[in-house]
């Protein structure tokens, strides 16, 4: 009986490895064809500034919308497209399409919030990501100033040497770089001595136990402390409520990005609320 169950069990195992293979599988064929029928856009969420309110930035956000299957997440695709390569060509595209939107927003307002790409580890391996965003932002006419890069820990923990030379450049050439989820990788904080980030995205994670918890205040005052001694810019992510963004603006922390201040938007919603005639423009 024993080796009946264990066979129906490695059984089971199987049939549930192959079914999320061919999951896989067919979510990378679909993903091909969103890409080739230009099924993918961008969203944009604002970072509202605590202090005086203004919209200082957006991040761009990949949207794919399957004509049978509805919106489909990032959180689900996008591990696709980095393991069959998928998000080089779809990295390029992201890059591309925040640089025209800034540009038409600065055309139309004279001027435009910085716009924050997500950036993939893979991108960074694979890609002469300065080389492309070089080129995009020139083949926009966009001042670099314009666009910051969202990373994850593992950029600068991993292949340094390549990944610090290409952050450099970006820098350089006056591209903001923030660490995107910060808190909830590597403990380890020394990276940040070894290369000078803009900005620091505290997770929703460590928003969330933030409240009611004094541990979880204690932790997102420390990171502020820190990024603050090193003067660096912090966004707390995935601020849902009024009482959030309170308490963040009473510990110090720059700038709030989620649900109660807004959604990600379509570019004609994100235009729309940026429009001066709307108290919520930009005034910077
Ligand atoms: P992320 O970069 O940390 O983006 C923030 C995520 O939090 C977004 O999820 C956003 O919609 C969500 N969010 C914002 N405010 C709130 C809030 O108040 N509450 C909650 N619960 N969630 C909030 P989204 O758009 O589903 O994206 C998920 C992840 O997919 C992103 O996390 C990012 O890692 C990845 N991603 C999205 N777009 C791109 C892209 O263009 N390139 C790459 N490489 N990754 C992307
Ligand atoms: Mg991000
Ligand atoms: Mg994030
Ligand atoms: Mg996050």
């Amino acid at each position: 009986a024993a080796r009946q169950d264990g066979n129906g069990v490695a059984r089971h195992f199987e049939h549930d490895m192959q079914t999320s293979s061919s999951k896989r599988h067919v979510l990378e064929l679909m993903l091909r064809r969103a890409i080739d029928e230009e099924a993918l856009s961008l969203n944009f969420q604002p970072q509202i500034n605590l202090k005086t309110g203004n919209i200082l930035l957006a991040e761009a956000l990949l949207r794919w919308k399957h004509p049978d299957r509805g919106n489909i997440s990032p959180a689900d695709f996008i591990p696709i497209a980095e393991s069959t390569g998928l998000i080089l060509p779809i990295g390029e595209w992201v890059i591309r399409q925040a640089c025209r939107q800034a540009v038409r927003i600065l055309t139309r307002y004279g001027d435009c919030p910085r716009i924050a790409v997500n950036v993939s580890p893979v991108q960074f391996r694979r890609q002469d990501v300065l080389g492309i965003v070089r080129r995009e932002l020139e083949a926009a006419r966009l001042d670099p100033r314009f666009l910051e890069v969202e990373i994850t820990e593992g950029v600068l923990l991993n292949d340094t040497e390549q990944s610090i030379a290409t952050l450099q450049g970006l820098r350089e050439i006056g591209v903001e770089i923030a660490i995107d989820d910060f808190g909830t990788g590597y403990s380890s904080l020394s990276y940040l001595t070894r290369f000078k980030v803009d900005r620091i995205k505290i997770d929703r994670s460590l928003v969330v136990a933030m409240m009611g918890s004094t541990h979880g205040t204690a932790i997102v005052s420390a990171i502020l402390a820190l990024a603050h001694a090193l003067d660096v810019h912090v966004t707390a992510e995935g601020v849902e409520t009024e009482e959030q963004a309170n308490i963040l603006k009473e510990l110090g922390c720059d700038e709030i990005q989620g649900f109660w201040f807004s959604r990600p938007l379509t570019p004609q919603a994100f235009e729309h609320i940026l429009a001066p005639w709307d108290s919520n423009g930009p005034n910077h």
